[in-house]
C-alpha cells in the first residue's frame, strides 16, 4: 500500500475543461455566463448531463429528498466511509461558468483520472451536487446542504418560496429530481470542496492554488431607525427627529468598528431603504442592513455588540427609535489541520505556487464542516469576478486546482495496490 499518487500523475485538463464548456451551454445567460438557478428546467437539463457523464464513468448516482445527487465510485473496503467531494451546478440569474461547477465536474474528472490510471482506493469516493446553494431563487443559500448537516428542517425547506411564490418542495417534483434517500443519512469520512475564490487575493499574488484554511462567519443585522417625517424646508434643525441622520453617524461607526479590528475583519452597509425616500421629507423610517464578517469568534462576537451598542447611543442622542434583528448568521469555521495540510502537501509536491487563504463567502463545505473532517481549495479569478457573467478562470488554473484534489482526496482515500 502507498499513500498517494506519484507526483508525475496529473488529472486529463482538457477533458475537465471541455466538460466545463458543455454545462455552460446548458442554461446560458445573456452575456457569456449562465442562468441556470435551481430548480427550473435548466436545472433539470443541467442534472440529467451530469448523471450521464457519471454512469458513464462507472458511478452509482443518488438522490436525496433535497434532490442533491450523489455519485458513488466503489471503494475497496465495504465498511469504510466514503470521500465527498462537492460543490453545485446551480447557478445565480447572471452567474458565470465556474462558481460552483468547476467543483463537481473536478470531482468527476477526478473519479475519470483514477479509472483511467487503474487507481483503486479503500474508501468510496462521492461527487456530490448540493442542490440549491446560491440561494437567488430560493432563500436562504446552502439550503440543501444546511438540511443534510441538520441546520435546517425538510419542512422548512420544501417551504421556501421563489418571487413568484412557487414553493421548492413543489418545484423539486416538477422537475422530476425528488429524490428517496433520506436528507443526511450518509456518513463522511472526510469533504473536500474546490471552487473559485470569487476574490482577487489570489491572482494578484501570483498564486495557483489558494489553501483554505478558514471560512469567515457573519452577521447580517437589519435595523430599523424610527424618526419624524418632516419637511426639509420648513421644518427647523432643532425641531427634527431625523432617522436619515442617525443612519449616517450609525455608519460611520461601523466602518470604526471594523477598522479597529484590522486585519482580518469587515463590515459595510449593502442596502439602505429610506421611508418615504422623497427629496423634500426627511425621511420617518430607515431600514438597513450591516453585513459583517471574520474568521474570528472573538471578533465576530465583539464587532456585533460594539454595532448595536453605537446604534442605541447614535438614536438616543437623536430621539430616533431603534431595533434590530438578526436576518443571518453563520459561526467561523476552521477547515481540518490534517486535511489542510494534505491539500498544501499535494500543491508543494506538484510545483505549483500556492498562499493559505480565508473563505469571503459561504460554501457547502461550510456545512459539511459540521458532519466531518472538510476542507477547500480554491481557483484564481480573473479580476476577483463572480456573480458575473463575465467570471472567467483559465484552463491551467482549473487543472492545476484539479491535480491538488486529486492527489489529496486519493491520499485520504487510501491507494490499495
Ligand atoms: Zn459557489
Amino acid at each position: 500500500m502507498v499513500a498517494a499518487p506519484g507526483e508525475n500523475l496529473r488529472v486529463n485538463g482538457n477533458r475537465l475543461w471541455d466538460m466545463l464548456m458543455d454545462m455552460a451551454k446548458i442554461g446560458p445567460g445573456i452575456a457569456g455566463g449562465n442562468n441556470r438557478q435551481t430548480l427550473t428546467d435548466a436545472d433539470g437539463e443541467g442534472r440529467h448531463l451530469f448523471k450521464q457523464w457519471c454512469e458513464a464513468a462507472g458511478m452509482t448516482v443518488g438522490t436525496d429528498k433535497m434532490g442533491t445527487m450523489f455519485a458513488t465510485r466503489p471503494g475497496t473496503d465495504p465498511d469504510a466511509l466514503p470521500v465527498y467531494i462537492g460543490s453545485h451546478l446551480d447557478t445565480q440569474p447572471t452567474g458565470g461558468k465556474f462558481d460552483g461547477v468547476l467543483g463537481v465536474l473536478a470531482g468527476l474528472e477526478v473519479v475519470r483520472s483514477m479509472n483511467d490510471l487503474g487507481i483503486k482506493t479503500r474508501h468510496p469516493i462521492v461527487v456530490t451536487n448540493w442542490a440549491n446553494e446560491e440561494g437567488a431563487r430560493f432563500a436562504p443559500a446552502m439550503l440543501a446542504s444546511g438540511v443534510f448537516a441538520g441546520v435546517h428542517t425538510l419542512d422548512y425547506a420544501y417551504a421556501r418560496r421563489d418571487p413568484e411564490g412557487k414553493t421548492y418542495g413543489d418545484e423539486l417534483k416538477r422537475i422530476g429530481w425528488l429524490g428517496d434517500e433520506e436528507v443526511g443519512a450518509r456518513k463522511m469520512h472526510a469533504y473536500f470542496e474546490y471552487h473559485i475564490e470569487q476574490g482577487p487575493i489570489l491572482e494578484a499574488e501570483n498564486k495557483q492554488i489558494g489553501v483554505v484554511t478558514h471560512c469567515q462567519g457573519l452577521w447580517w443585522l437589519e435595523f430599523t431607525l424610527t424618526g419624524k417625517e418632516a419637511h426639509t424646508g420648513s421644518t427647523p434643525m432643532d425641531m427634527r427627529v431625523n432617522a436619515g441622520l442617525a443612519f449616517g453617524r450609525i455608519m460611520e461607526k461601523v466602518q470604526e468598528i471594523a477598522m479597529a479590528e484590522q486585519p482580518g475583519a469587515v463590515a459595510g452597509v449593502g442596502q439602505a431603504l429610506f421611508t418615504p425616500n422623497s427629496r423634500n421629507v426627511l425621511p420617518g423610517k430607515v431600514v438597513f442592513t450591516v453585513d459583517l464578517r471574520t474568521p474570528s469568534q472573538e471578533k465576530l462576537d465583539r464587532m456585533r455588540a460594539k454595532i448595536e451598542a453605537a446604534a442605541t447611543e447614535v438614536c438616543e442622542l437623536l430621539g430616533v427609535g431603534c431595533s434590530v434583528e438578526a436576518v443571518g448568521h453563520f459561526d467561523p469555521v476552521t477547515f481540518d489541520p490534517t486535511l489542510v495540510g494534505r491539500v498544501r502537501g499535494a500543491a508543494e509536491k506538484l510545483g505549483y505556487s500556492h498562499m493559505d487563504i480565508i473563505s469571503g463567502a459561504g460554501h457547502d463545505a461550510c456545512w459539511a464542516a459540521k458532519l466531518a473532517p472538510t476542507t477547500m481549495i480554491f481557483c484564481p479569478c480573473v479580476d476577483g469576478l463572480s456573480h458575473n457573467e463575465a467570471e472567467e478562470i483559465s484552463m491551467d488554473w482549473a487543472a492545476a486546482g484539479c491535480d491538488v484534489l486529486f492527489h489529496a482526496v486519493v491520499e485520504t482515500a487510501e491507494i490499495v495496490e
